[in-house]
């Protein structure tokens, strides 16, 4: 695990199952139809309870960059927080600064609820195909200019799946001081 500190806020890197995290709220990569899908939609999908699908469901659509939130059911996590990520068009199509809104939007959604500790998947790397290195440069902007304002969010978790997103991720962080 990496852990990085950006004044009072605690940033954990990590691989894992983010269905397993012991945050209180998990970030789900869902979609604009907010129709539960493959990757860690399904994931957590499967590890909440039967009941998420059909109110997930109901409170689509929602904008890309946008973010919802559900309970956690049976996961640890108390919340979910569901956002749509933006698909990866080549880079020209403000996707960018799509996925700063989806990260700004669950951190806000997060401080709205009073929240302290929140853990994300790699929105829009999996089948989105958002390049793993850019949005990790993106997910750590985001992070450095969150501990410059005020929130009720001390602790943000980095879950990455797979050895590859974790190390690139790693490496990010470690170079950006
Ligand atoms: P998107 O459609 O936003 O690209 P995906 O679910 O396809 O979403 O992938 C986003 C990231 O989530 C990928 O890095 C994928 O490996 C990862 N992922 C899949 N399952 C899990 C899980 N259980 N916990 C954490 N991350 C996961």
């Amino acid at each position: 695990m990496l852990v990085k500190q950006f004044k009072t806020l605690t940033v954990r890197l990590y691989q894992g199952d983010i269905t397993k995290s012991q945050a209180e709220a998990i970030v789900n990569a869902a979609n604009p139809q907010m129709i539960p899908g493959g990757g860690v939609d399904g994931a957590i999908n499967r590890a909440a309870s039967l009941q998420l699908a059909p109110l997930q469901k109901s409170l689509g659509p929602i904008a890309v960059g946008e973010a919802v939130l559900t309970p956690g059911f049976n996961l640890l996590a108390k919340y979910i927080i569901h956002t749509a990520g933006p698909i990866w068009h080549g880079g020209d199509s403000r996707e960018p600064e799509l996925l700063a809104q989806c990260y700004q939007s669950c951190l806000a959604l997060a401080n709205h609820h009073q929240l302290t500790s929140i853990a994300f998947p790699a929105i829009s790397t999996g089948v989105y195909h958002f390049p793993v290195q850019r949005a990790a440069v993106i997910v750590y902007d985001v992070l450095k200019s969150l501990a410059a304002q005020s929130t009720s969010v001390q602790q943000v978790d980095l879950v990455n799946f797979d050895a590859r997103t974790a190390q690139i991720y790693e490496a990010v962080f470690n170079e950006n001081q």
